[in-house]
């Protein structure tokens, strides 16, 4: 398995680190038209809006969900 996914919605991208992730759900309890556990990819960076992603993102306990906006990179 790959270290780290990431998935972009042109504006934001979302960082999954697979060694960190405690498979605690709250990211597909709190936002399930991006993080789809039973898809490949199961991360859907179009189901929902930037605002909703970076919010849930802060939530995940782990740390394994990171963010960063594309024009800073
Ligand atoms: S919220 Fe974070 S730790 Fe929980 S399943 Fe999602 S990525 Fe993994």
């Amino acid at each position: 398995m790959e270290a780290s996914k990431e998935h972009s919605n042109g504006e934001v991208t979302i960082v999954w680190k697979a060694a960190l992730c405690s498979h605690s759900g709250n990211c597909a309890r709190g936002l399930a038209g991006v993080f789809k556990p039973l898809e490949k990819p199961w991360i859907d960076p179009s189901g929902a809006s930037t605002d909703e992603i970076v919010a849930q993102v802060s939530k995940c306990p782990s740390g394994a969900l990171t963010i960063y906006y594309n024009k800073d990179k």
